[in-house]
């Protein structure tokens, strides 16, 4: 398949993120959410970042006007139906998930793959909402994704080959390394590492300080960044989701969210995205 157009549906840390990526690949891209003001913030995001970039002297002027003019925002899906792969970042939710995979299956080509960027749920229960499982397929990326090189790719049990043929193609064109992983809750990173922050917050909630936390792990572990500085980049309202269904997929009492980040996602300490969480921004 000739990838031309991507859409991407969510505009927050990760589908702005994501956008960038493409949009630095030469790939036409179409940014959206239940917004236009979502979605305009997530474009301002990445001028943001491209402008750092650009001071850092790792892009010229030239080359972020050119990634810029590849991206446009939108709330209507419709808006991006002659994209040839979306990839679905919106809230980690299963309705919410369901439902935007129902429509995209109606409105998309029938060509057009629909990747989502689920950290846990499972994409044969997404791909359950669609009448074409067979096209629908993870492609998990990390965060901050223009930093990460991994992605994750996870086929669903209906998912065909040619699907994932276009998957491994599409981490080659975004300059990614594509590595094949389970469709089992967590796939492979998360069933790992999300485990680590989850007790790493059970260490504060001990009375451990955040600080000596996050340092035993950066100098003991050789990690460059603390389990709670990553907690705080990637949300903590995300992290207890991912807790959470990886408690109710496979039922062991290890995967148990902390208490203590129940507790700061009530108060709406999510992290970075409200500049406060185990630190402050
Ligand atoms: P976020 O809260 O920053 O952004 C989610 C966005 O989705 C919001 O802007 C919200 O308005 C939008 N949204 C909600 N419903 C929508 C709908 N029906 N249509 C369009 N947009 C909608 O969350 P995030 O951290 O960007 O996570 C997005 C997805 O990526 C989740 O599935 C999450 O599990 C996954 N993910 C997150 C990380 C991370 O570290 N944060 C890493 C890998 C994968």
């Amino acid at each position: 398949m000739n990838i031309k157009k991507v859409m991407v549906v969510g505009a927050g840390i990760m589908g702005s993120g994501i956008a960038q990526v493409c949009i630095e690949h030469g790939l036409e891209t179409l940014l959206t959410d239940v917004t236009l003001e979502v979605a305009q913030n997530g474009k301002a995001k990445i001028d943001h970042f491209l402008q750092r970039k650009i001071e850092k002297g790792r892009l010229t002027q030239e080359e972020k006007d050119k990634a810029m003019a590849l991206l446009s925002v939108s709330d209507h899906y419709a808006d991006g139906a002659d994209a040839q792969f979306v990839i679905e970042a919106a809230t980690e939710n299963v309705p919410i998930k369901l439902k935007i995979f129902a429509q995209l299956d109606e409105i998309m080509n029938e060509d057009a793959i629909l990747a989502t960027n689920t950290s846990t749920i499972s994409i044969t229960k997404i791909a359950g909402a669609t009448k074409h499982p067979d096209r629908v397929i993870g492609a998990h990326f990390f965060v901050p994704p223009p930093a990460m090189k991994l992605l994750e790719i996870i086929p669903g049990i209906l998912t065909s080959e040619a699907t994932e043929k276009v998957a491994f193609e599409f981490a080659q064109i975004i300059g990614k390394d594509a590595i094949k992983a389970p469709d089992t809750s967590g796939f492979l990173v998360n069933r790992m590492l999300v485990p680590m922050q989850n007790e790493a917050i059970f260490l504060v909630q001990e009375g451990n300080r955040p600080e000596d936390v996050d340092a035993s792990m950066k100098l003991g572990a050789n990690l460059p960044m603390g389990p709670l500085a990553l907690t705080d980049m990637a949300g903590l309202d995300t992290v207890l989701a991912v807790m959470t269904q990886m408690y109710e997929d496979l039922g062991d009492p290890k995967y148990r969210p902390c208490p203590l980040l129940k507790k700061m996602v009530n108060a709406g300490l999510l992290g970075r995205k409200t500049k406060k969480g185990f630190y402050e921004y």
